[in-house]
């Protein structure tokens, strides 16, 4: 069976000078990938002409579909549909659906008048098929040249994803017939990429071909993912069922989860099942670690709250962290973590609580306790335990790897209890 490809491009000067992240394509790339098209290029270009036209010339005869964001605002700058139009020699037409959907938006959604220069979000080229854009003005299109198909859409992020899922992704999938691709991924904390590697290197070079391993270190933790893509939906399962057994019996001491699933959905889980609740008292991660508690949806079931205690009078006024053990051992210390989970543990009325003090740079350091060194603590009214990191990054890592951190020493705490 053929195999199926695509070509990513992404229009915009801001993606060229690294203004814009381009997150489009990797989203874009991630649900190509889901249904079974092998993604095997992403370009980024610049609102020109020239650029986009030789780029086109350039990818339409290698790919089976080629995608675009961007360019189809209203402003100057947002050329690609009178470029498209040329390119694949048709007229711009007004289409009716679409202009009433703009009238419906601007006076039902956004409540504004609706200039001459936005009702032009209406032209389209009479060669392409119209996807109907329900978050916002730019319709996306599709075009045919020679077998390739090659789809136009929006740069806004929330506009291309709602078209990718309600218009492109199953028309792709009713015209080309895609291979099944199937992952099983696990989740390994207290071990690093190379040890891990050098302890399953018999376990990955006896894997069969189909099946490839990837490593996906993120922040202290590493990810395993086994892929493998064929037609046989059941055979595929059932091989990489089995290997994945395999590797998860090898890793049982490391293994945080059996699922594609965030280190905060494990905490929310093992949480839920002893329905018992968490609080948290930040003070270098700023309430970082109730940002990513609280992005989960029901989080409300489990956690109650934060007091982010930065200065060391919210420490003492409202964490009730003695003065002396601040002069003495200073905020950064053994001695204050604790203090802040059993006076968060009053305030709070939770079951857990957990703690953070840390340097996170880049100034306040000192040669006992340089940047990145960071104290977490959690507990609950019987016991309290502390872990001390030093890490060795910039600001805002070294805040995101204590949340993390922090997160599995609660994952820990909380397993070790309900023994
Ligand atoms: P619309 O007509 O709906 O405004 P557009 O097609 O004109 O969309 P652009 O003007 O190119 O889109 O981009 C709109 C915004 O979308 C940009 O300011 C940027 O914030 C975001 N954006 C554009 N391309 C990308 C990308 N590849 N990744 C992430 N964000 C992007």
């Amino acid at each position: 069976m053929k195999k199926i490809t695509a070509t990513i491009i992404t229009i915009g000067d801001e993606l060229l000078i690294g203004q814009v992240i381009d997150t489009n394509s990797a989203w874009m790339a991630q649900e190509l990938n889901h249904i079974g098209v092998t993604v095997s290029k992403r370009v980024a270009v610049g609102d020109e002409w020239e650029a986009i036209w030789t780029v086109l010339d350039s990818e339409m005869p290698k790919a089976d579909i080629v995608l675009l964001t961007g360019g189809l605002g209203p402003t100057a700058d947002d050329i690609t549909k009178p470029l498209l139009c040329d390119y694949f020699g048709g007229k711009m037409v007004v289409n009716e659906a679409v202009l009433q959907h703009l009238h419906y938006l601007f006076e039902k959604v956004f409540s504004r008048p609706m200039i001459q220069r936005n009702a032009r979000q209406a032209e389209v080229p009479d060669v392409c098929t119209v996807l109907h854009n329900a978050n916002g003005t730019a319709p996306g299109m599709w075009f045919e040249k020679n077998g390739v198909i090659l789809v136009s859409l929006p740069g806004v992020p929330f506009e291309m994803k709602g078209l990718m899922t309600n218009e492109v992704i199953p028309a792709l999938q009713k015209r080309f017939e895609l291979p099944v691709i199937h992952h099983r991924t696990l989740l390994t904390a207290g071990i690093g990429e190379s040890y891990l590697a050098e302890r399953i290197k018999e376990f990955e070079s006896s894997l069969p071909p189909a099946i490839k391993l990837a490593y996906l270190p993120h922040y202290g933790m590493v990810r395993l993912r086994l892929s493998a893509t064929g037609f046989d939906k059941d055979q595929i399962t059932h091989e990489i069922d089995g290997e994945f057994n395999k590797l998860q019996a090898q890793l049982a001491d490391v293994l945080v989860t059996n699922k594609d699933e965030p280190l905060e959905k494990v905490v929310a889980d093992l949480l839920l099942a002893q329905q018992k609740t968490i609080g948290t008292a930040e003070s270098c991660t700023g309430g970082h670690i109730a940002q990513l508690i609280t992005a989960m949806p029901g989080a409300s079931q489990y956690y109650k709250g934060s007091v982010v205690s930065y200065a060391n009078e919210i420490k003492t006024n409202i964490l009730h962290v003695a003065v002396s053990t601040l002069q003495n051992a200073g905020a950064v210390s053994e001695e204050i973590v604790i203090e802040m989970v059993k006076g968060a543990l009053d305030v709070l009325k939770t079951d857990f609580v957990v703690a953070t003090s840390g340097i996170m740079g880049p100034d306040g350091g000192t040669p006992e306790k340089p940047v990145g060194t960071v104290w977490v603590a959690v507990g609950n009214q019987k016991e309290i335990i502390t872990q001390r990191f030093k890490f060795r990054f910039d600001r805002l890592r070294n805040i995101d790897l204590t949340a993390i951190n922090a997160l599995n020493l609660c994952r820990k705490f909380i397993l070790d209890q309900s023994l």
